[in-house]
């Protein structure tokens, strides 16, 4: 008989934790003897863990592997609320040290059979006495489905100081709950071929370990304590992009909005290209912010998003009020430095764009956001978004400035100059 398992053993006990996580949403997690951070790589795609850590004797191989549990390109594109970090250590799990303490669950798959009997005291102490989890997942090789393996008996691993029975574990299992106040229950993975389960048991047998004082007392215990011990060595720690950051919050938010500024822009220069009057400014006179916002809404009602990018255009004549705004402190426009520019109402932006409002939660904290961000330019009441038209920026590389002074295309305009405080020349 062959006892090969499928899935192989390794990934039948990484899911049973996975599952217990599914079921269970512990928010932190610590993984002992972590070994290659293999089960770490499966668990940091649950989000409900918002406290990821890992801690191995061996720390040459955590090292090994530790880069593979950095975000992912998307984590930083697409950033959720969902917060994680991540942490590794070197340390024994026979040594305190109180960064562990207070965890919603503590798993210890295949280690305990590499201690020796007195060590395996030590880390029922550590474990169960000192960092008193809400729940633990112990597994260890069940020695009585050993002869079931097609090679001469022994340990399944040289390292291994030994290999129980069923009721070895369970006899130190039930004295773990005895003295730390937990419950267990048995269980496994790898099944014995039909008719042999009773006989064997599973090939892992794992005990699920349940504080009986609840999660809240659980983590009542853990305050500022000045006898703390810190024996364990940070070997790596991330946290993962996250909304909940402002700074990311902030870029992800001026990123929105300058995609869908430009995508109206381009929408509205494409409906406008035939029929398009240069003379008209489109951006609003200084006072005119509101009835931009009105007018916009107004454009939304009729479901016309795209004429709404381009409600604020005015009649030529009404347009040298805003020109103002270009000038030079001399009150001479200086039409050589001259861009014409397109305004998208904050207004239309927010309804176009629904994660817009659930990411800023109101059109003035998203105005506030952008008022102080570099790479978006508000209009000077702080209603629309100005965008240079690229359209004119490709005319310019083909025209000397002279030629483009004479041709009387001066739309809403600004100065070319980036460094310029343009705000201050209103
Ligand atoms: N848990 C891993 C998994 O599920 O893939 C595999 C564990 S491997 C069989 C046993 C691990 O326990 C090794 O990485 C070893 O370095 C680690 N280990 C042994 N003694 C330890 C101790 N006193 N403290 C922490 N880790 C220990």
């Amino acid at each position: 008989m062959d006892p090969i398992f499928s899935p192989p053993l390794h990934r039948q006990r990484h899911q049973f934790v996975i599952d217990f996580v599914k079921r269970n949403k512990p928010k932190k997690v610590v993984d002992l003897g972590c070994s290659d951070c293999s089960l770490l790589q499966k668990l940091k795609f649950h989000r409900e863990i918002e406290l990821l850590v890992g801690v191995d004797i061996d720390g040459a191989n955590i090292k090994k592997k530790m880069h593979g549990l950095a975000p992912m390109s998307t984590d930083y594109l697409q950033p959720s609320y969902d917060q994680l970090r991540i942490e590794l250590y070197q340390g024994s799990v026979t040594q305190e040290d109180a960064r562990l303490r207070g965890f919603d669950l503590v798993t210890s798959i295949e280690l305990i059979e590499h201690l020796t009997l007195a060590d395996v005291e030590r880390f029922s102490e550590v474990v169960f006495g000192y960092m008193t989890p809400v729940a633990v997942i112990v597994s260890t090789p069940n020695s009585e489905f050993n002869p079931l393996f097609p090679r001469p008996a022994g340990f399944r691993h040289s390292d291994h100081k030994f290999e129980w029975t069923r009721a070895e574990f369970k006899t130190w299992a039930l004295k773990v709950c005895l003295e730390y106040g937990y419950e267990v229950e048995f269980t496994g993975v790898g099944q014995a071929p039909p008719g042999q389960e009773e006989r064997v048991g599973f090939c892992s047998q794992i005990g699920v370990f349940h504080w009986l004082g609840g999660r809240q007392d659980c983590n009542m215990f853990f305050g500022d304590d000045a006898e703390d011990v810190f024996s364990y060595t940070l070997l790596y720690s991330i946290n993962y992009p996250s909304l909940h950051d402002n700074n990311i919050l902030q870029r992800v938010l001026v990123s929105e909005v300058l995609y869908w500024a430009e995508k109206l822009k381009r929408n509205w220069i494409e409906e406008k290209t035939g029929e398009r009057d240069d003379t008209y400014t489109l951006y609003p006179a200084e006072g005119e912010g509101e009835e931009c916002l009105r007018a916009s809404e107004r454009h939304m009602e009729m479901e016309d998003r795209q004429t709404a990018c381009g409600a604020e255009m005015k009649n030529p004549g009404e347009h040298q009020e805003s020109e103002l705004f270009w000038t030079n402190g001399e009150g001479q426009q200086e039409s050589c430095k001259l861009h014409r520019c397109v305004s998208v109402p904050l207004a239309v932006l927010w309804s176009c764009c629904p994660k817009l409002s659930v990411l800023s939660g109101s059109l003035r904290n998203l105005r506030h956001v952008l008022m102080d961000n570099p790479e978006v330019k508000l209009s000077q009441d702080g209603s629309a978004v100005l965008l240079n038209d690229q359209e004119q920026d490709l005319e310019e590389e083909e025209k000397d400035h002279d030629d483009l002074e004479d041709s009387g295309y001066a739309v809403c305009s600004h100065s070319a100059d980036p460094e310029e405080d343009w705000e201050r020349n209103v």
